[in-house]
């Protein structure tokens, strides 16, 4: 076009690039005029028609979760058929019992990477743990939850399993468990309706109650205080997951409320120094490339909240060279910021963080998106006017367009990111998934009056277990205290080796990459000569 030629000529005359911004700046609107001739004349269908063959033949060469999830071309509600698995039992509902097969590849899959909770399951397999065990469980259906679930059934549970997102579940998964005849109801795409509904399934069964909990999020714990309170006559104990539900319990416990002892994982130690930290450094690059094809260099990013989920979407996000804003309401955590990044510049688990006030406020091609559990972090409900125009663009991701054209790019309707886009490092989720199945022990076999009516921390000594057991896959092995040391300790040989109040540091030796170095170097030479040599030092360790 005749503005590229000007423009290639300007810049062969070197003239200075401020002179041409106006130039850029016309090819910008030229642009925009470009799109909205496109997308004034196709019928509605013919633009539908487009979505969808981006929308699958992107999701197609994902992963093969995400493609046989999303390929489906079934649009029936799995709560209006009914599917019968090879043994003729009915009491579950997925989008396709025909996938199961598939879903037990994925399984198998994945416990190559969960050799840890294998080798529980094969342990305890004799002594079955669990038998008598009727466990209704909430979380991510995933191939790694199936591995937990199954763990579970060899240990004597029966379980039925609903999920805590409504986009997380992997169809084929769901498939395969029910093929082996877990009650499971779920699927990816569920209405909020649909949501309440399969949870519903799960706790009122006839002839069947449960006793016991495991929830990611606090949802059907909500549902069974709500709907069935009776439920926890026989309950022994709630497992829960997430940062979320661990909130709620502790405020059940506060008011008097809770009614039955509740073990709170996430923060075991293996858990949130783990699952937390590292699934979240590894999978938000996953999340964000595979729904919007974005570069991160030089992107400029908020993270709101510098918690465990903070901390490791930073470090991804900073390797990858984006200048990283953080926020924070915790001046520890604060603090913190300044020792790692070196500036202060975004939060999870909490309510309405980004409002409308700062989406209108937002650039053209901003991206927003949530790592927390829930979907309140943004205030995606304000997005809900006449005035706005919602394109979906993607599986899982919506353009959302403001009356000057301006689009904002919204991911998985603001649910959590990794989960509902793409897939979750497996090895991380063993250790998560070892921990709550250790709880569920625990809890179920506990002679009685060990454990009121309040939240509990997982015993060290079994957290240490957990962790002892992901050693081999570093082919670690543990150096073991002489007598005299443990006595000058005051340990037990055999753990546990810290008391509880101990706060493991947080494992920041990221490497660092080349701009947190300049950083770095600028800092210190410019303010505190004298660390020079240490700066050097650094730099060369790293
Ligand atoms: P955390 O408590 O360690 O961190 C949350 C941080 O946000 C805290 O430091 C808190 O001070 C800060 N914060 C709260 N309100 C804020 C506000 N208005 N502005 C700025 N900062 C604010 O919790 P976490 O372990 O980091 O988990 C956070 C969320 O992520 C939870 O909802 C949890 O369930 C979820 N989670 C997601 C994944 C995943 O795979 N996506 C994994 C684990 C946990």
């Amino acid at each position: 076009p005749p503005q590229w030629i000007s423009l290639l000529r300007q810049i062969k005359l070197g003239r200075p690039y401020s002179k041409l911004y106006p130039l850029l700046h016309l090819q910008q609107i030229q642009f925009v005029e470009d799109k909205q001739e496109f997308s004034r004349f196709p019928t509605k269908a013919g633009r539908r028609s487009l979505s969808r063959s981006i929308s699958q033949s992107s999701t197609d060469s994902y992963s093969s979760a995400a493609s046989y999830t999303d390929s489906s071309d079934d649009e029936t509600s799995p709560r209006d058929k009914t599917q019968l698995n090879s043994k003729g039992t009915s009491d579950f509902c997925v989008k396709n019992i025909k996938q199961a097969e598939f879903g037990r590849r994925e399984i198998e899959i994945a416990e190559q990477d969960m050799s840890a909770l294998i080798s529980l399951r094969k342990r305890a397999q004799g002594e079955k743990p669990l038998a008598g065990a009727k466990i209704v469980g909430c979380t991510h259906i995933t191939a790694q939850t199936a591995v937990l679930i199954e763990t579970l059934v060899a240990l004597g549970a029966q379980c039925r399993w609903t999920a805590c997102n409504i986009y997380s579940t992997q169809n084929e998964v769901a498939a395969a468990l029910s093929e082996i005849g877990v009650a499971v109801f779920a699927w990816k795409g569920e209405s909020e309706d649909d949501f309440w509904w399969c949870i519903d399934k799960c706790v009122n069964m006839e002839g069947w109650q449960p006793n016991m909990i495991l929830d990611d999020g606090g949802d059907l714990t909500h549902w069974v205080y709500k709907k069935y309170p009776n439920v926890f006559k026989k309950i022994r104990g709630i497992v829960e997951e997430s940062v979320t539900g661990v909130h709620r319990l502790y405020q059940l416990s506060k008011a008097g409320k809770l009614c039955v002892p509740a073990m709170n994982v996430n923060d075991s130690v293996t858990k949130q120094k783990f699952d937390n930290l590292y699934c979240c450094r590894e999978s938000i690059l996953d999340g964000l490339k595979r729904t919007t094809d974005v570069m991160f260099g030089g992107k400029q990013v908020v993270v709101c909240g510098y918690g465990e989920v903070g901390k490791g979407c930073t470090a991804a996000l900073k390797a990858m060279g984006s200048i990283v804003y953080v926020t924070e309401i915790d001046p520890i955590c604060a603090l913190q910021i300044g020792f790692r990044l070196g500036f202060f510049s975004g939060l999870l688990g909490n309510k309405n963080v980004v409002t409308r006030d700062q989406l209108d406020r937002m650039k053209n091609g901003s991206i927003v998106c949530n790592m927390g559990h829930s979907n309140t972090e943004i205030d995606v409900a304000s997005l809900r006017t006449p005035e706005l125009t919602w394109e979906r663009v993607r599986s899982q991701v919506d353009h959302v367009i403001w009356p000057d054209g301006k689009r904002v790019i919204l991911l998985a309707e603001g649910r959590l990111l990794n989960l509902s886009c793409s897939t979750v490092p497996t090895f991380v989720l063993s250790i998560t998934a070892t921990t709550q199945a250790l709880a569920l022990i625990e809890l179920y076999n506990a002679p009685e009056g060990r454990y009121k009516q309040d939240v509990y921390l997982l015993p060290k000594k079994m957290d240490e277990y957990v962790a002892s057991l992901h050693l081999p896959t570093f082919d670690a092995h543990l150096t073991e205290l002489s007598d005299e040391q443990a006595k000058y300790l005051g340990l037990n040989k055999n753990g546990p080796f810290k008391p509880n109040y101990y706060r493991y540091n947080h494992p920041s030796k990221i490497p660092l990459n080349d701009t947190q170095i300049s950083d770095l170097c600028t800092i210190y030479l410019q303010w505190i000569p004298t660390a020079t040599t240490y700066m050097f030092s650094l730099v060369q360790s790293s």
